[in-house]
């Protein structure tokens, strides 16, 4: 029986209702920008995997690193102990974080980082006798799955049965140049009415609101004003740290550098799950007390595993080599070469690009969104091109590797789609995404 039959009997999977979703693709092998399913069909994995593999699957780099750590330590507890791989990890990542990051806290995903954030920047306070307890957030947000994350996310199709749970969260709209004053304006009024905590925010890019981008100046503000009044600021970077934006972070784009940022994804190149909460000496000094109750007591048991450590620090080591500089340097011009030659087509309504990545609303009904998203998948697929658009958004996000040829055939197909008749098709009914 193919993996994909198995599969159905006792795998219960991420984002799925499965009455409607069809079978699992069982894929069998990732090298490079490729992955293989288990009937041999070959795709360019044009997101990344949700935006992990940068370097490309099985980096030789990366996977020789850690089968060396394999054979010294596996695992230890890390209250109490530490050890080599953390350790340099640590020297390597503040080496290359904005320069008022100090401190290192690990977990295991991206979720658990933006869980982190908003438990230092609510305990920042209250160590200091300090009622704060309201957080902003950006409108159409996305900081991942547990409460504290949901809570500051705004896409309500994942959060609804609990939202009556969720932290105080009051939102502001992303600065998009012109409404730069205004945007300042509801922060400032809601600093002055409310308690305000902190401040969470991805910046430039919003990966899960269909890589929606906004304006770094007006960004920079926001923050400025934030430290201003002693409100906490976060940028969750899970999706845009590890080189995506052009620079090491997008915080490296604004002056004003954030007090807490959240890392994964990227952070281990796809080979392993681990998260980082990096933070400023004034977070940290806030716990830095001779009574026990002022620490930081939350841990997991995962936390700084040496595998995952030396899979981060080998990440870190190709970011600042130069083929992974040139490679992105190559895949921004590209992007915008082709992004010359499609955005006046009339199947296309707006372009976006920043860094490596590159998204297309397209021009239509929208009342045929989720239809379109499945079909505008299979389209790609048919084509050997691993894409996961959104809504009538197509976006790439390319593995740095990725060879001139691959991105050529991911930008063919994309031309293709547009004078496709699938784009064309009198509406369907509407489904959920
Ligand atoms: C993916 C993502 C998260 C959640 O990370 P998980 O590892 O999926 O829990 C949080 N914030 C942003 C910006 C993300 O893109």
């Amino acid at each position: 029986m193919s993996l994909s039959k198995r599969d159905q009997k006792h795998l219960w999977h991420p984002l799925t209702q499965h009455k409607t979703s069809g079978e699992m693709l069982a894929m069998v092998k990732g090298k490079g920008a490729y992955l293989w399913d288990e009937k041999g069909n070959k795709y360019i994995d044009a997101i990344s995997s949700w935006y992990t593999t940068v370097y490309g699957h099985c980096n030789e780099d990366i996977t020789r690193s850690v089968a060396e750590q394999m054979q010294s330590l596996d695992q230890v507890v890390f209250s109490g102990f530490t050890h080599a791989p953390a350790v340099e990890l640590s020297e390597a990542l503040i080496g290359i974080l904005p320069y008022n990051q100090e401190k290192l806290f690990f977990s295991d995903n991206g979720s658990t980082s933006v869980e982190i954030a908003i438990k230092m920047a609510l305990q920042y306070h209250f160590n200091q006798g300090k009622k704060r307890t309201v957080l902003v957030a950006f409108e159409e947000g996305f900081h991942g799955d547990t409460f504290g994350a949901m809570s500051v996310s705004d896409l309500s199709i994942y959060n609804g049965p609990f939202e009556e749970f969720f932290l105080e969260v009051k939102r502001i709209s992303v600065p998009t140049g012109e409404n730069n004053q205004a945007v300042l304006q509801q922060l400032e009024n809601l600093i002055k009415s409310e308690a305000i905590a902190g401040f969470i925010y991805e910046p430039l890019v919003q990966g899960a609101a269909a890589m929606k981008m906004h304006d770094a100046d007006g960004l920079c503000q926001l923050i400025r004003l934030c430290q201003e009044h002693d409100v906490i600021t976060i940028a969750d970077e899970v999706m845009t740290g590890f080189g995506k934006t052009g620079t090491h972070f997008a915080s490296d784009h604004m002056l004003n550098k954030p007090d807490i940022m959240c890392l994964s994804k990227a952070l281990t190149a796809g080979l392993l799950p681990m998260a980082i909460t990096s933070c400023a000496q004034k977070i940290y000094d806030a716990f830095y007390d001779d009574e026990l109750r002022k620490g930081f007591f939350h841990g997991h048991t995962y936390t700084a595993n040496p595998l995952a450590c030396r899979a981060a620090l080998a990440g870190i080591k190709l970011l600042t080599s130069d083929p992974i500089k040139t490679g992105i340097k190559h895949i921004i011009a590209s992007h915008q070469e082709f992004d010359q030659e499609i955005r006046q087509h009339p199947m296309v309504k707006q372009t976006r690009h920043c860094g490596v990545i590159y998204a297309i609303d397209l021009n239509i009904n929208m009342s045929r969104y989720g239809d379109l998203r499945n079909q505008l998948f299979q389209f790609f697929m048919d084509r050997g091109i691993f894409l996961r658009p959104l809504g009538n958004t197509i976006y790439i996000l390319p593995p740095y590797i990725i060879s001139n040829d691959q991105l050529t055939i991911i930008y063919q197909a994309i031309k293709e789609c547009l004078n496709h008749p699938i784009l064309n098709q009198r509406d369907q009914p509407h489904s959920l995404l």
